[in-house]
């Protein structure tokens, strides 16, 4: 017998028609009680994953790339945690995104890192680009920002380079053209069409905030609503 606690339970969108569905910590997968498909919980404790014998049956092949994350999700969460005094509205933007990176996530293969870490700054830097701002060129402070807190736990340039792709093109560069480029443009444009931010009107035209993902599609449409 287990006793637990109201922390122990997290609020999950299903990926397949954004219904609003509850998971224990430690439980891998759960069929969405609107939709009927089996949504995969993007926020487990995975914890677990690092030293359990089970990991890999209860995660699928993806357990590496998830326990490899952790370390990373860690640090933008206290990155995060530490601007919140600061620039609440930024910060609570950037949260919306990891959000919806974990929620899409749970329908894709892809490197969860890379799609959380990017979701997260790129929310940041395009909070920034406004007009008059010095483009997709110039290092942006959360950028630099990035480098130095990620750095030691990646431990791989490609990651470095692939965050700075997706950052890049959340402040008008390059589209990124890769699964994850794909799912960091989704996260931050649906935290966008949440929070209501855009640069031009009518504030929730569906063509300020293009899909790239069915997923992305199906939640933005509920979003809308
Ligand atoms: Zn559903």
């Amino acid at each position: 017998m287990r006793y637990w606690k109201p922390e122990d339970i997290c609020a999950v969108l299903c990926p397949f028609c954004g219904h609003e569905m509850e998971f224990w910590r430690d439980e891998p997968t759960r069929l969405c009680p609107s939709c009927g498909m089996a949504v995969r919980n993007p926020r487990i404790n995975l914890a677990c994953a690092a030293w359990c014998r089970h990991a890999a049956e209860c995660l699928g092949k993806a357990v590496d790339r998830h326990v490899a994350a952790i370390p990373v999700i860690e640090k933008v969460r206290a990155y995060l945690h530490g601007l919140r005094d600061t620039r609440p509205e930024d910060v609570a933007l950037a949260e919306t995104a990891a959000d919806f990176a974990d929620t899409l996530l749970a329908v894709a293969e892809a490197d969860p890192g890379v799609v959380k870490a990017g979701a997260a700054f790129a929310a940041l830097a395009a909070s920034h680009a406004t007009p008059g701002d010095r483009g997709p060129e110039a290092v942006h402070p959360d950028t630099r920002a990035m480098h130095a807190l990620l750095a030691p736990v990646v431990g791989d340039s490609d990651i470095l380079a692939h965050l700075d792709a997706v950052v890049s093109a959340a402040r008008g560069g390059p589209p990124c053209e890769t699964p994850e480029g794909a799912l960091v443009s989704d996260a931050v444009n649906l935290a966008r069409l949440r929070h209501g931010r855009t640069a031009s009107s009518p504030p929730r035209d569906p063509l300020v905030f293009p899909m790239r993902t069915p997923a992305g599609r199906r939640l933005a449409a509920r979003c809308r609503e």
